[in-house]
């Protein structure tokens, strides 16, 4: 089967490689959507730990398919049986693993970091991941495509559940990628009045606003902005859904007294943000991060996609064969559209 694997900082290399052997008590996926995250385009670009020309990685920790192989002892699933799988995968047994968050294990495997993942054809799934619940069937109705980018859509859940949303708030995304256009997704969902999406890149707006018109679009002068759009009120929510230290440490500025200051996207290794947390005292906000998703994040963003509550099919916006699996990635590092996935027919 072909399979795109590092080898190490900038070497991709899609090769031909023997479908993985079905271990007792797990399964073997045909992969049909593997959707490129920044995760990939980060590792591509650094390498990581590791990885190199004798042990090399399949990338990809985003996906869906079907089932083409069920393992011995494996019930409750089928052949042929369309499923999305959650990539984090647990001991299942320390604390944090019985509280449903497997994915801060200390032991955690995760596809398309340290496992094999899904730029191929199959990809293994080990018993454990069966075992815990990282295989969720979906419906007719979701699309391969949806179902592998809800990884991202699932992380995004887990912010949400953190500063949340009421009815009538007005919401701030600065960063308008996918992961920009999930929260807003949310937001909207959940009532907000207002969703203001901010980005330096006016092509990258209107792709966005093309897609959900609903949403407030600002390119320069934000504090300005947000002050006309609440009244000088200031943002009950801000999310930071890109990795700029310049744009955490301005994000407090955009916050109304008691709001929701959340940090999605981490920083590049080694850089650090100054914060005014004056800020924080004195406007009484709430300030959270949070990383990767649950499995009971991931089950539940794929009902919202199941039950059309937020299209996330609009945000993948381009499609490519594993062959050109690299174009992929550099569209994704030159922010050419939203999502990319790599798709098999
Ligand atoms: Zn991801
Ligand atoms: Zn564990």
């Amino acid at each position: 089967m072909k399979a795109a694997r590092l080898y190490g900082k900038g070497d991709l290399r899609v090769v031909d490689v023997p479908v993985p052997d079905v271990e007792e008590g797990g399964m073997l996926l045909r992969v049909r959507a593997a959707t490129v995250c920044g995760t990939d385009l980060r590792m591509f670009a650094n390498g990581s730990a590791g990885i190199d020309e004798e042990h090399p990685l399949t990338l990809c920790h985003e996906f869906s398919g079907t089932i083409e192989k069920l393992g011995k002892g494996v019930s409750g699933y089928e052949a042929g049986q369309r499923v999305s799988v959650a990539p984090n995968i647990g001991c299942g047994i320390c604390g944090m693993c019985v509280s449903g968050d497997s994915h801060h294990c200390k032991e955690l495997r995760a596809f398309g970091v340290n496992i094999d993942g899904a730029f191929a054809e199959y990809v293994g799934i080990p018993a454990a991941a069966v075992a815990n619940g990282n295989v969720t069937p979906i419906g007719e109705n979701v699309s391969f495509e949806a179902a592998a980018a809800n990884e991202a859509f699932a992380c995004v859940y887990n912010s949400f559940e953190r500063y949340g949303v009421n009815p009538g708030d007005t919401v701030l995304i600065i960063g308008a990628g996918a992961i920009g256009m999930m929260h807003a997704g949310l937001a909207l969902m959940a009532g907000a009045a207002k969703v203001i999406l901010n980005d330096l890149s006016e092509s990258r707006l209107a792709e966005c606003k093309a897609i959900e018109p609903r949403i407030i679009t600002v390119s320069k002068d934000l504090k300005e902005a947000v002050d006309i759009e609440t009244g000088g009120a200031g943002a009950n929510v801000v999310i930071t859904a890109c990795s700029v230290a310049a744009v955490q440490e301005s994000a407090f500025d955009y916050a109304a007294l008691n709001g929701r200051v959340n940090f999605f996207g981490g920083l590049p290794a080694g850089k650090d943000a100054r914060l005014d947390t004056n800020q924080i005292h004195y406007k009484q906000l709430q300030v959270s991060g949070t990383t990767r998703s649950s499995h009971g994040h991931y089950r539940k963003t794929l009902e919202f996609i199941s039950k059309g509550l937020v299209d996330v099919d609009a945000l993948v916006t381009g499609r490519y064969p594993i062959d050109s699996v690299r174009q992929a990635f550099d569209n994704a590092a030159q922010q050419k559209g939203l999502k990319q996935a790599i798709v098999f027919g």
